[in-house]
């Protein structure tokens, strides 16, 4: 056998599996088909993938689909295109319900030998039972009661919706988690997959090892929530004699600022807090990538989490700020400027009718390709840039050269109105302080677009809830923020989803055509002032 062979991750640590066989290694990602796919699990899908990849191994995409009360098909198909946008590619997929015969022959087994027996302890009582260490008075029921009860709970009779199974474990070990679980619990309703055929299903608990065991899983990836359950998870699989399965924690994700249960998810969802599941401002898989966020930039982020176990809610700026590194060589470069506060520049000595000239798309990094640039003796500056020019002042426009400012309008309120500047392109760019950016007046040959840039806040306004919290009450009220602006032409082609720079604005992502208008969502950039508005 050989060892556990490590890759060092960016972060620098060594990220390795124990007893990894080369070539041997089987990972799985459970979702529940029961939403969208969020952060969170977007972190267990890369490392399962990772670590596959890592040992020329196998990944199965498993739906863990144990609950009709929560589970629909439609998720699956939707989780599906979720792992897409993740980049993540399962060598097979799989449905915990594909066990359900074998689980219940199991069950049955389990009961016969004395290690699983049926239960109608109320909930709250069998809570408090477990609490203080004490044995449910059906804990030695016959082996025969239990049958009897487990085929009433199969054919979802009355009195057997009342019971459960639990394994018997333990009744008072330190670890509550070993305190005889749940294995079994009746469900009336349809599953949306084996339909009418079980009113009984597994938990999480008792499938989960089996299910691994029989897959070929080697290696368990378990958030360390579960590292209490993980003698549970062991003893499943010993008991029934099954195969060993490694357990190998990472801590689970959490932001500021941010939900990430599904149930809650649903409630902004429902009541129109956000456009859909793909909301920007959602920590779905699919909104954060339609902000802008690369998968690469997740992956690195997800690695350098790697096998830390402290559980914290951690600053969206650190994995926004590597996404910067990311996009900032291939993201071209435009211009655009706010709508309602341009100033009319005459440069004189520019020429009388357009020009146009192509220019690289980035400066360094010839590779993206070119766009076009329209000269113009009449142009449009921003309100601020024009405001700040002093008299006879020597400023760049960028793309063009120096420009030496001759005079500026400004009316009562204190507002430029116009400005006049000669051209002085024997100047030195690298010696004055202000770089412009600036766009050719429109024209009937050379209209410039308008485009709407769309900057997002929290959805909550409070960093960490409380236990206590109602989220409800922490709704940010406004969260979305728009300004028109005009923008350079090179916009018009620009395919949707496309991830570029307004230079000296931020990084932007093209979202497609609303309301007639190109609209562009702000990337954040991990600097502190992310909310360009407020
Ligand atoms: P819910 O979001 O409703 O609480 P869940 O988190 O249990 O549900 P699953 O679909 O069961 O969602 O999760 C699939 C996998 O993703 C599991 O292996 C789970 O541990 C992992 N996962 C879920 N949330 C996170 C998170 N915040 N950080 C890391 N891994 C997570
Ligand atoms: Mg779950
Ligand atoms: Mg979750």
């Amino acid at each position: 056998a050989q060892k556990a062979r490590s890759n060092k991750t960016a972060a620098g640590f060594a990220l390795g599996l124990q007893d990894a066989i080369e070539g041997q290694v089987v990972t799985r990602f459970p979702p529940e088909p029961s939403g969208y796919l969020h952060i969170g699990h977007a972190k267990a899908a890369i490392l399962n993938q990772y670590f596959a990849r890592m040992y020329r191994g196998k990944l199965i995409i498993r739906f863990d689909d144990t609950n009709p009360s929560k589970e629909r098909s439609e998720f699956e198909d939707t989780i599906l295109e979720d792992l897409q946008l993740l980049d993540i590619h399962g060598d097979k997929i799989t449905h915990t319900s594909d066990y359900f015969d074998q689980l219940y022959e199991l069950a049955v087994k389990m009961i016969k030998e004395g290690k699983a027996y049926a239960d109608d302890t109320e909930k709250e009582q069998m809570q408090k039972e477990r609490f203080d260490g004490i044995a449910s008075k059906h804990r030695e029921d016959s082996v025969e009661d239990n049958l009897k009860h487990f085929e009433e709970m199969r054919q979802g009779t009355t009195e057997g919706v009342r019971w459960c199974i639990r394994a018997k474990l333990s009744v008072d070990s330190p670890n509550k988690a070993l305190r005889d679980p749940v294995i079994y619990r009746c469900n009336l309703l349809p599953h949306h997959r084996t339909g009418d055929k079980w009113k009984i299903y597994p938990t999480y608990d008792f499938a989960c090892p089996i299910v691994d065991s029989i897959e070929g899983v080697t290696h368990a990836l378990r958030t360390n929530e579960y590292r209490d359950r993980n003698p549970q998870y062991l003893w499943m699989n010993k008991t029934l004699g099954m195969r060993k399965v490694n357990i190998w924690d990472f801590s689970r994700l959490n932001f500021i600022y941010t939900l990430l249960s599904k149930r809650k998810l649903h409630w902004f969802v429902d009541n129109n807090h956000v456009s859909g599941w793909d909301d920007p401002r959602f920590p779905t898989v699919r909104g954060i990538r339609r902000r802008g966020m690369t998968v690469e930039a997740l992956t690195q982020f997800m690695l350098s989490q790697g096998p830390s176990s402290a559980v914290v809610s951690l600053e969206w700026d650190s994995i926004w700020a590597l996404n910067k590194k990311v996009i900032d060589p291939v993201a071209p470069r435009l211009w655009a400027l706010l709508k309602d506060k341009t100033v009319p520049v005459t440069v004189n000595g520019g020429p009388s009718t357009p020009e146009v000239k192509s220019l690289p798309r980035h400066k360094k990094n010839r590779d993206i390709g070119e766009k076009k640039t329209v000269y113009s003796s009449q142009i449009l500056i921003e309100q601020e840039d024009a405001a700040s020019f002093e008299d006879q002042e020597e400023v760049t426009l960028m793309d063009w050269g120096n420009a030496i400012v001759r005079s500026k309008t400004v009316d009562a309120s204190g507002v430029v109105t116009g400005i006049v500047v000669d051209l002085h392109l024997e100047g030195d760019v690298k010696k004055t302080k202000k770089k412009i950016t600036w766009l050719a007046a429109p024209t009937s040959e050379h209209p410039i677009p308008t485009v709407s840039l769309v900057d997002f806040d929290y959805l909550i306004t409070k960093k960490k809830l409380e236990e206590n919290d109602q989220f409800a009450d922490f709704v940010t009220p406004v969260t979305e923020f728009k300004e028109e602006a005009f923008a350079d032409v090179n916009v018009l082609d620009l395919p949707k989803g496309e991830i570029m720079q307004f230079e000296r604005k931020g990084y932007y992502i093209y979202d497609g055509i609303k309301d007639g208008v190109r609209e562009f969502f702000r990337i954040p950039d991990g600097k502190a002032a992310g909310i360009a508005s407020k």
